[in-house]
């Protein structure tokens, strides 16, 4: 059995940060232990142009696409440091309507969102891309499920399988869970067992946009934008509901959707029909060049057991107020605190909210205190 001060359990941006954040004040002694052999979580992309590498600008995001600077300043101060660059959602020209199945699509004024949302150069993957390569790889595993975690007092063992069921060890002193509560309470055993109280609060609290898929058509040119059309487009026809704009700033264009039918409708679609309706919605809206796209994908995250839990493809899509994060008394008191995103008490759901519930996991472990020079306020 391995042994390590800290075990983070998910490789999402809240395990990331919260790895970062050891490090930056001095605990090399973690591990980070994430299911997936791919890091970052809800955030992937469709790369489009080649390898996803950090100065690669046409990856399209598949999961997370914006954020919020004026709501959510101590996150855009973190974008900042990172060095990461930003633009404004492209929204200039008009927008399409669908109004119901059969209807011809009809052209409207759009509107500018307020906030304004932004966006990173490269796509929410440069993002966690520079997170990661400020962490030590050694501390770092991937393919390795966390399935049961059991407090022996002092300590808490963690059992991990890959995909033949070989099993990996660790004894830590304290585990942050970095994976959405929902998902901690369907998939690992925890011995003794929680609180009721506690189980039953992260049982109940959804996984933000764990019912819902995105599809992304990648063009070389935005066409749209030359007939004076901003790319949004709101559509009760299907298959998508709502469609934006996704090219990046010198790299390719694309748009991008979410899908308006139901998880447990999708379940008995083909991915390639679906696929196939969404590229003639495109041309319904935009014109017959949407209809070829030089690449396109579908991410339905229903359907990602690293993701969504049946309750969750099952409930309604909705922010959850944030459960407990700790255990107030017994035997996992101190030993265990939730950081991923649904923890956090300003932004449950979003990856502000993954950052700043990392980060007060991590002053939680360590102390108070300032934990980086820019501190979430
Ligand atoms: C389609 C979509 C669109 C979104 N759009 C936005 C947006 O525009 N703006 C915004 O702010 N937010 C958006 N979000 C939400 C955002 O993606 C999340 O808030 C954020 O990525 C959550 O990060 P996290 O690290 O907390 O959790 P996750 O990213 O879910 O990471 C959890 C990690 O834990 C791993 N894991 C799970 N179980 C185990 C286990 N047993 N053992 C080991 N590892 C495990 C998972 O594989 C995963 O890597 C969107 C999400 C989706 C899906």
């Amino acid at each position: 059995m391995r042994t390590a001060r800290v075990a983070i359990v998910g490789g999402g941006l809240s395990g990331l940060y919260a790895a970062f954040l050891l490090e930056q004040r001095g605990v090399q002694d973690y591990v980070l232990i994430e299911a997936r052999e791919r890091f970052n979580g809800r955030i992937a992309s469709l790369s489009a142009g080649g390898a996803a590498t950090p100065g690669n600008l046409d990856r399209f995001d598949l999961g997370p696409t914006w954020y919020w600077p004026e709501l959510q300043p101590g996150f855009d101060q973190l974008v900042r440091e990172l060095g990461l660059q930003v633009f404004e959602q492209h929204e200039a020209g008009d927008m399409v309507v669908e109004r119901s199945p059969g209807a011809r699509p009809m052209r409207m004024r759009g509107y500018a969102s307020s906030p304004s949302a932004l966006r990173l150069d490269g796509g929410m993957e440069t993002l966690t891309d520079a997170l990661r390569r400020k962490l030590d790889p050694a501390r770092l595993v991937t393919g390795r499920h966390v399935r049961r975690l059991r407090c022996t007092g002092p300590h808490v063992e963690l059992e991990a399988e890959d995909v033949h069921g070989i099993v990996s060890s660790w004894r830590v002193e304290h585990v942050l869970l970095a994976a959405p509560p929902r998902l901690c309470m369907a998939t690992m055993a925890f011995a003794p067992a929680l609180p009721q109280a506690l189980s039953r609060q992260w049982q109940d609290t959804a996984t933000w946009m764990a019912p819902h898929a995105k599809y992304v058509a990648v063009y070389d040119t935005p066409f749209w934008r030359g007939q004076g059309l901003s790319g949004e487009a709101r559509s009760m026809a299907g298959p998508l509901g709502e469609i934006h704009d996704a090219s990046m700033p010198g790299g390719a264009a694309a748009l991008f959707g979410f899908l308006g039918v139901p998880a447990q409708a999708r379940m008995n679609i083909p991915e390639d029909v679906l696929r196939s309706h969404c590229r003639a919605q495109l041309a319904r809206l935009f014109g017959p060049q949407a209809a070829t796209p030089r690449a396109d994908a579908l991410k339905d995250w229903a359907l990602d057991p690293c993701t969504a839990t049946a309750a969750d493809v099952d409930g309604a899509a909705h922010h959850a107020a944030a459960p407990d994060a700790a255990v107030a008394s017994g035997p996992w008191a101190g030993r265990l605190t939730g950081i991923a995103s649904e923890w956090s008490p300003s932004f449950p759901g979003y990856l502000a909210g993954a950052v700043e519930a990392a980060q007060l996991g991590v002053v939680a472990l360590l102390g108070t205190g300032s934990v980086i020079s820019g501190e979430q306020s």
